[in-house]
């Protein structure tokens, strides 16, 4: 199926690199060269975003930082503003209007979701992507990521990636294993944020099975699937946390705006918080100017 895609055509836009671990998107020196792609379904309807991972020898670390990356918006709660809320806690606070702009200007642009099979297949095989490529990742199990989120990604046929932090499951406000179940059968990703959102460069001995196994032995019985993707807490991770990860099962790890490790990118893919304070016009910006 993947093999019926019709090559399109070469795209190159200069993007520039951002390092900040929140939501202020901020420029530094690295400017790269995004090329793309390729047209994103098949004639026969089905997507790129249900091909498996690739095996084989992987690309070296340096041939994996040199690709292009791909951009990565990370959201939290999708809600109005209520009064309570703090100023820092609004940057995690994507007003539901605001959302459904933000989503609509990525259809309008001709971003296409992207899924992290597909990523990791390019960053670590090379495998192409589709046009304008960009990947939807949503945090901390919140409900209205059901309520409000997932109709609109159905809108434009998107997909998503949700990771699950599983003490949560099932409690007032927050996503229900039944929930989890269907968007994981409506071809979302659905990927593991530990148990309940600990430090992950503080864990020790039985702190990877409390945070880490048990978890993702959860999230499996709740999709019927692998878990296979991770994203840290707060963004925070270690060097010694990789190893502790793969031991574990997973193809590939989820950071914030920092710089990726030089020996393990794909356990440390960026990705930059969508602000509860940005706009369409602020969220293209960020998007072309972080990755
Ligand atoms: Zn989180």
């Amino acid at each position: 199926m993947i093999k019926k895609l019709i090559p399109l055509f070469l795209s190159a836009v200069v993007l520039i690199s951002a390092c900040q671990s929140n939501s202020k998107s901020k420029t530094n020196s690295d400017s790269l060269e995004v090329q793309g792609v390729d047209e994103p379904v098949a004639q026969d309807g089905i997507t790129e975003e249900n091909v498996p991972q690739q095996k084989g020898k992987i690309a070296s670390a340096a041939e994996i930082l040199a690709r292009p990356q791909v951009p990565v918006l990370c959201y939290h709660q999708i809600r109005n503003w209520i009064a309570s809320d703090g100023k820092v806690g609004r940057d995690y606070i994507v007003p539901t209007a605001e959302f459904k702009s933000q989503m609509k200007m990525l259809a309008d642009s001709g971003y296409n979701t992207v899924l992290p099979d597909q990523l990791y297949n390019y960053l670590a095989y090379g495998a192409k992507l589709p046009k304008k490529p960009i990947m939807l990742t949503f945090d901390d199990t919140k409900l209205d990521q059901w309520t409000v989120a997932m109709p609109e990604l159905k809108k434009y046929g998107f997909k998503g990636v949700f990771f699950i932090m599983t003490v949560s499951l099932g409690r007032p406000n927050y996503l229900s294993r039944e929930q989890v179940k269907k968007m994981s059968d409506a071809g979302h990703v659905i990927g593991s944020h530990t148990y309940d959102h600990q430090n992950v460069k503080k864990y020790q001995g039985e702190d990877w099975v409390t945070q880490i196994e048990k978890p993702t032995k959860t999230l499996q019985e709740v999709t019927g699937k692998d878990i296979k993707y991770f994203a840290y807490p707060f963004g925070l991770w270690n060097k010694e946390a990789i190893p502790e990860l793969k031991k574990r099962g997973f193809s590939s790890a989820y950071i914030l705006a920092e710089k990726r490790d030089e020996n393990d990118p794909l356990f440390t893919i960026r990705r930059i918080i969508a602000s509860g304070y940005w706009n369409t016009k602020t969220l293209h910006n960020s998007i072309v100017k972080s990755f």
